[in-house]
């Protein structure tokens, strides 16, 4: 059964540099559920990234409520909200960003390590993990050895294999060609829908979008479902 995890309630951000406020997000309302994928669509700069961190915790609204599962987020110190983040959330972003000094299985090891799990634990889910993207072949290669699919499967499987309620994505697929993207949307698809994560996708392919459970649109800041 489907669960709202995340209720974003009249987010408003605005960026000021110098005199100059710019309003990028104007008043978003918005749940997120779990063994969901919500496509983020939007023009380029209305504000998809910016929500999206905000949606995560890494940056935080000027007003406007963030609840959890019923806990309100904003006003978490920043170390509970690294912690929340670790425990919870997993990220993939457009440019895979592993650690080039490591190999597969150490990047998806890194935040179950962080975690406090033991490294023997961590070691055999990470394996696991790397199995089921189909890349058990390439525990040992480090990230500059593998191609662009091959990284972005690395990082969905140490995006998942904390097993986090909820996934925010920045255009996963951006980076790669239209086969390897249509894949590696497919095999996201079926593992969050395994976990039944709750997943938030930022994307400006429409035809992805279509792919996923629930499109909402940003639109002069704001959105409404
Ligand atoms: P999108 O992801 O939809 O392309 P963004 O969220 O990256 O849009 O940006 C939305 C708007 O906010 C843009 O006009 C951008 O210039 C502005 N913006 C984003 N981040 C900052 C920042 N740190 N400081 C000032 N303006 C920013």
């Amino acid at each position: 059964m489907q669960e709202i995890i995340l209720q974003a309630r009249d987010i408003r951000k605005t960026y000021q540099e110098g005199t100059v406020a710019t309003e990028v997000l104007k008043g978003v309302n918005l749940d997120i559920r779990s063994d969901e994928i919500t496509a983020i669509i939007g023009k380029s700069g209305s504000g998809k990234s910016t929500l999206l961190h905000i949606l995560g915790t890494l940056d935080t609204q000027s007003s406007g409520s963030l609840k959890f599962k019923g806990q309100e987020l904003s006003t978490l110190s920043n170390s509970d909200k690294a912690k929340f983040r670790n425990k919870s959330l997993g990220f993939v972003y457009q440019f895979h960003h592993l650690l080039g000094d490591f190999t597969a299985k150490e990047n998806v090891m890194m935040p179950l390590l962080i975690a406090g799990i033991s490294s023997a634990t961590a070691e055999q889910t990470a394996k696991n993990y790397l199995e089921k993207v189909g890349l058990l072949s390439r525990l040992d290669y480090k990230p500059g050895e593998m191609s662009g699919g091959e990284r972005q499967r690395v990082a969905i499987a140490r995006a998942l294999c904390g097993q986090p309620q909820m996934v925010l994505a920045d255009e996963p697929t951006g980076n790669l060609d239209a086969t390897n993207a249509s894949s590696v949307f497919d095999l996201f698809n079926q593992l969050v829908h395994e976990q039944h994560t709750a997943v938030v996708m930022v994307t400006h392919d429409r035809s992805l979008a279509e792919r996923c459970d629930r499109i909402v649109e940003i639109k002069d800041g704001t959105v409404n479902v």
